[in-house]
C-alpha cells in the first residue's frame, strides 16, 4: 500500500473510509459542509496555501519539532529503545496547533470572518484562539459553564488571547450541550465564519482534513528517525481520543515494516462509565454527525466516559482509527490511569520530560513494551506538555514517591 494512493482514495468522495465516517447532518448543515469540502479540496491543494502553512509551521509554530531518544528511560527498563516525536514543543505545547492553524488559514482563504467552536477541557479552545489572534480574526468558544468553573487556566489564556468564551447553561453544562450551541451557532452565521472541529471526526470532511494537517509530524518523525538510526522503528504508537496525533503519527508510515499502535484510555477499569476505550468496548453507531466505533448507554445514545486526561474523555473516535481497526493494520490497547501516572513520573524523573496525561498513556503502553522486547525500537508520539496537569497531579499524586525508580 502506497500511502499517497492511501490518502487520495480515503475517505471516498461522500467522506467513508469503508462504513464509518460520512456526514450525517440536518438538511440545513449540508451547504456549510460541502462548502467547506469543496474549499479544502481546491484551496488547499495550491501552491500558494501550502506555501503559506509551510511557512507558518516553521516561523511561527517551531517545526519541526525533534525525535528524542530517551537513553536513560530505556536502560532503566531493558534493551529495547524508546524514542519521543517531541510534539509537547510546538508552539501552545501541544499536537492541536497543527490543524488549528491549518484550519484558520481555511478560513482566511474563504474570506470568513470568525472562527467558531465547542471546547471541554479548554485544549482545543485555547489552540483555536491562538490561530484566530493569528489571523485576525473573531472566535466564539463554546464551553459548558461545569468545565468553565474546572478549567480556569485555559478559560483565562483563551480571554488574553482575544476570544469570547461563550458559558452554555442548558442540560449537563458541559461538551455535548457546548457542541450543539456551537452547531446552532454556526448555523445562524455560516457565511461569515468556520466550525472548527478539534480532532480528526465529525461530519465529512473534518476526519480527512485534520489528519491531513497533523500528517506533516508523522512524517517529520518518520524521516527524523530514519535519519539517526537508519533504520525503522518495530512499533509506532500514540494516544487515542478522537484520534488528531495518532492518525498524524501513523498515516505516513502504513505502507511500512511497522507495527501501529493506538493507545486508548481505560481509566478506573473496563465497567462502562469507569474508561473510555471507546475502539476496545465500543460498538458501531452515529453521533455528532458521524458513523464510527462509539460507547452507548442504554438508549443507544454517547455514554458516560471517564479519563484522568481530559482530551482523552470522548465516547466515540474517529471513523478512520474505526476503519484502520477492522483492517488490522492499526492494533488498539489500553492502559490505566494508574499505568499513566507511572509513566508520567517515571518519564519526568528520567528524561526531564513532563508529559502531558493523556501523552502518558503512550508512554506508559512503550514502557510495557520495552519491558517485554529485547531488542529494537518504539517510537511515541509526545503529543503534549504536562504544565496543565501538574496540580492536579500533586494533589492526588503527591510528588510521585512511589512511582519513581528506586535505583
Ligand atoms: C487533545 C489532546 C489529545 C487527544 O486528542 P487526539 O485528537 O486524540 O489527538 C492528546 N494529547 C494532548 C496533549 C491533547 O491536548
Amino acid at each position: 500500500m502506497d500511502f499517497r494512493t492511501y490518502l487520495r482514495n480515503h475517505p471516498d468522495t461522500n467522506g467513508f473510509f469503508g462504513d464509518y465516517g460520512g456526514a450525517y447532518l440536518p438538511d440545513e448543515l449540508k451547504e456549510p459542509f460541502a462548502e467547506i469540502t469543496e474549499a479544502y479540496l481546491t484551496i488547499c491543494h495550491s501552491a500558494q496555501f501550502i506555501n503559506e502553512l509551510r511557512r507558518i509551521r516553521r516561523e511561527f509554530q517551531g517545526r519541526p519539532t525533534p525525535v528524542y531518544h530517551c537513553e536513560r528511560l530505556s536502560r532503566k527498563l531493558g534493551t529495547c529503545q524508546i524514542y519521543l516525536k517531541r510534539e509537547d514543543l510546538n508552539h501552545t505545547g501541544a499536537h492541536k496547533l497543527n490543524h488549528c492553524m491549518g484550519e484558520g488559514l481555511l478560513a482566511k482563504y474563504m474570506g470568513k470572518k470568525k472562527l467558531i467552536a465547542e471546547t471541554g477541557a479548554g485544549q482545543h479552545g485555547v489552540a483555536l484562539a491562538t490561530a484566530a489572534a493569528f489571523f485576525g480574526m473573531e472566535c466564539d468558544i463554546y464551553m459548558g459553564e461545569v468545565d468553565i468553573a474546572k478549567q480556569a487556566p485555559n478559560v483565562t489564556r483563551m480571554k488574553i488571547l482575544g476570544a469570547n468564551v461563550i458559558p452554555v447553561s442548558r442540560g449537563l453544562k458541559t461538551l455535548k450541550e457546548a457542541v450543539d450551541a456551537a452547531f446552532e451557532a454556526y448555523l445562524n452565521d455560516y457565511k461569515n465564519c468556520i466550525y472548527c472541529i478539534g480532532s480528526a471526526l465529525g461530519p465529512h470532511p473534518f476526519p480527512m482534513m485534520v489528519r491531513d494537517f497533523q500528517f506533516v509530524l508523522g512524517k517529520e518523525a518518520r524521516e527524523q528517525f530514519l535519519e539517526m538510526t537508519g533504520f525503522f522503528p518495530e512499533a509506532v504508537c500514540a494516544c487515542v481520543g478522537g484520534g488528531s496525533n495518532s492518525i498524524g503519527m501513523f498515516t505516513p508510515f502504513l505502507n511500512d515494516p511497522v507495527e501501529l499502535i493506538g493507545v486508548e484510555p481505560l481509566g478506573r477499569g473496563t465497567r462502562l462509565g469507569e474508561h473510555a476505550a471507546s475502539m476496545m468496548y465500543g460498538d458501531n453507531g452515529v453521533m455528532h454527525g458521524f458513523m464510527s466505533k462509539m460507547l452507548k448507554d442504554a438508549n443507544g445514545g454517547p455514554a458516560p466516559v471517564y479519563s484522568i486526561a481530559s482530551g482523552l474523555d470522548y465516547p466515540s473516535v474517529g471513523p478512520e482509527h474505526a476503519y484502520l481497526h477492522d483492517s488490522e493494520r492499526v492494533k488498539y490497547v489500553a492502559v490505566t490511569d494508574e499505568e499513566t501516572i507511572d509513566a508520567f513520573f517515571k518519564l519526568s524523573q528520567c528524561e526531564g520530560i513532563i508529559p502531558a496525561l493523556e501523552s502518558a498513556h503512550a508512554v506508559a503502553y512503550a514502557m510495557k513494551y520495552a519491558r517485554q522486547h529485547k531488542s529494537g525500537a518504539i517510537l511515541v508520539n509526545l503529543s503534549g506538555r504536562g504544565d496543565k496537569d501538574v496540580d492536579y497531579v500533586v494533589e492526588h499524586y503527591g510528588y510521585g514517591e512511589k512511582y519513581r525508580f528506586q535505583n
